[in-house]
């Protein structure tokens, strides 16, 4: 995906020019009537791995309703909003999308989709309850263990890659962060 071009001020209308701003190493695009600089830079998406069971042996996953990736399966997660901090983007997100009310824990995985202009951070926690609901976006919930998590259905690589790591650090009995950058997938 290249970067969105950016055609219209977004605070006054007028017809924008790309431009290298005084002090700045690349183009912009500029207003050349009020001065605004819109700046395009990577997106948060914030989700949670919301564990049930004795000890935590279960996950929820939501099949997706809406594109893409409709009728896979994922974790809770979306885009943070302005003015909300990953925490509450998390629990929110969590809320919208299962109904799940969670514990929030620990930062978990932060990955870069850089070909994207996206961040994905998943956030451990557990769930409080399985008094869950599916959001607009989500078809249905299933709080499923761990070693029947379908791999082949799961909607994004960044939640595979999360789920992997979690079920290797259960396995282990220790919990860490994980960075890493998930590249483009080359088409065959
Ligand atoms: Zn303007």
């Amino acid at each position: 995906m290249p970067r969105p071009e950016i055609r219209f001020c977004r605070l006054c209308g007028t017809a924008t020019a790309a431009s290298i701003p005084p002090g700045e190493d690349r183009e912009r695009a500029v207003c050349p009537d009020c001065g605004y600089v819109d700046y395009v830079n990577p997106i948060n998406v914030v989700g949670t791995i919301p564990v049930w069971g004795q000890a935590g042996e279960q996950v929820l996953l939501c099949r997706r309703a809406i594109e893409p990736r409709k009728g896979y399966w994922t974790v809770p997660a979306g885009f943070l909003e302005f003015g909300e901090s990953l925490p509450d983007g998390a629990i929110r997100e969590t809320r919208e999308e299962a109904g799940a009310r969670i514990e929030l824990g620990e930062l978990f995985s932060v990955i870069d989709v850089v070909h994207v202009g996206q961040v994905h951070l998943f956030y451990r926690a557990r769930l409080l309850d399985l008094d869950l609901e599916p959001g607009l976006e989500t078809i249905e919930n299933w709080v499923v263990e761990f070693d029947r998590i379908p791999w082949d259905e799961i909607a994004f690589p960044t939640v595979r890659r999360t789920l992997e790591h979690y079920v290797a650090d259960r396995a282990a009995g220790a919990f860490t962060v994980h960075t890493e950058t998930i590249e483009r997938r080359r088409s065959h």
